[in-house]
């Protein structure tokens, strides 16, 4: 079959890396994506945002199913617009990717079928939000409703830095926003699979979102990541999946906008379970490129099947016993202005020793490799476990030649300190 891949970060690099091995594939296309994405996929010279460009493309390359990364094109109702020509989509239609697109929307999805999730209150207006913060004492969190590329929350410990987040998420008026409580725990990242009523789980991750070594800094798009999450153990996992996944997805299937794809459940384990923080409505980035350096299975008939509504029918995803570990590098200036242009070289002895270099920002400029976004390469190793995955994939950093680059030096050492 042929595949239209849609992306360009690293997670759409993981994918077309792991969908080029699978046996039922024949020409994998991918549209924009980068320079690594290249090494195993046709790219089509097509906007994406032209949803009419797409379907049109579709139609003439014979494409039998078009896998959609990002949530953006998700949110904009591309895969609606794939559907209704009766070609086969992975990813949720619009009103599915609410689930993502509106904060608020999932939260009263939540309350409505009684999944476990922070107290909250949905507010328009900066006196609206200021009334709720008597509720919540000196903690909360301040969400903006809509996609913010991770950067539409601020988690407060003080009443003056919430007021101070509210200011600027009022200040051009009003807005929709959420305020909730503040949960405590370990975090951990669950993906399931939804062919809108069946489910599989695909694996579990823990990222590490703030810049700077020790989760200081500012947040972004993440920083590193490993799999399988420890501290996400087959119980809780059981537990999240009763009784925050597949609630979720009865409840879409029952309003007639059903589920299908990757859902990815944002967690935080508390000491009373699993919570769910946010969903997302696509593989995490860098989470993606852990989840395929560890499965084994044919991604590409994995994927026709959930499309398809035929996940009942494949045998549950099967993963490699070893932990993978991504160590993201990143343009200096990252996440303010990154510094693009920067010269990257000695990807191939990188991955030497089994490693993946996973491309992100990156271009080709005069046949050399460059930087051109904030997060460049996302460096993807194997282990036995934490300890050894981690090795390798720092060793394999340590090869690579970005000398405008920096990666945190510390991606897997909470698990091994905590473990
Ligand atoms: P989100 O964009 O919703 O994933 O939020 C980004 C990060 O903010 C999460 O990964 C959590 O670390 C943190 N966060 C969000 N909501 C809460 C909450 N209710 N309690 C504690 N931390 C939260």
């Amino acid at each position: 079959m042929n595949i239209l891949l849609v992306g360009s970060g690293g997670r759409e690099h993981a994918l077309a890396w792991k969908l080029a091995q699978s046996p039922t594939l024949d020409t994998l296309f991918a549209a924009p994506g980068n320079p690594g994405i290249a090494q195993h996929a046709t790219i089509a010279d097509l906007d994406v945002t032209d949803h009419r460009a797409v379907v049109d493309f579709v139609r003439r390359q014979q494409i039998a199913l078009v896998v959609i990364g990002p949530e953006a094109p998700l949110v904009d109702g591309l895969a609606d617009n794939i559907r209704a020509i009766g070609v086969a989509v992975f990813g949720p239609g619009r009103a599915a990717a609410q689930l993502e697109g509106s904060k608020g929307f999932t939260k009263d999805l939540c309350a409505r079928v009684g999944i476990p999730t922070a107290r909250y209150f949905r507010v328009t207006s900066k006196d609206g939000a200021l009334a709720c913060l008597d509720d919540f004492g000196e903690r909360c969190v301040i969400k903006a409703d809509g996609l913010a590329a991770g950067k539409g929350v601020v988690v407060a410990t003080t009443s003056a830095e919430a007021e101070a987040a509210i200011d600027h998420l009022f200040a051009d008026g009003p807005a929709e926003a959420v305020i909730e409580e503040m949960l405590e725990g370990p975090e951990a990242s669950l993906f399931v699979l939804s062919d809108g009523t069946t489910t599989a789980a695909f694996g579990s991750a823990q990222d590490h979102k703030r810049v700077g070594d020790g989760d200081t800094g500012p947040n972004t798009g993440g920083m590193g990541a490993y799999s399988p999450a420890w501290v996400l153990t087959p119980d809780l996992e059981e537990r999240a999946l009763g009784e925050i996944v597949r609630p979720t997805i009865d409840a879409l299937a029952a309003a007639g906008t059903p589920y299908v794809g990757v859902l990815y459940a944002g967690l935080m384990l508390t000491a009373e379970g699993p919570k769910l923080i946010e969903y997302n409505v696509r593989f995490g980035d860098p989470e993606c490129q852990v989840l395929m350096m560890r499965y084994t299975g044919d991604l590409a008939a994995l994927l026709l099947a959930v499309a398809e509504g035929r996940l009942a029918d494949e045998p549950a995803p099967a993963f490699s016993d070893d932990v993978a570990l991504t160590v993201v590098m990143a343009a200096q200036g990252y996440p303010g202005t990154p510094r693009t242009g920067g010269a990257i070289g000695a990807l191939d002895a990188a991955e030497a020793d089994g490693a993946v270099v996973f491309q992100a920002g990156t271009a080709l400029k005069d046949g050399q490799l460059v930087s051109s976004g904030g997060r460049v390469l996302a460096v993807t190793a194997r282990g036995a476990d934490v300890a050894a995955a981690q090795r390798a994939a720092y060793a394999a950093v340590e090869r690579v030649d970005f000398p405008t680059g920096f990666f945190r030096r510390d991606i897997g050492a909470k698990a091994l300190i905590d473990g």
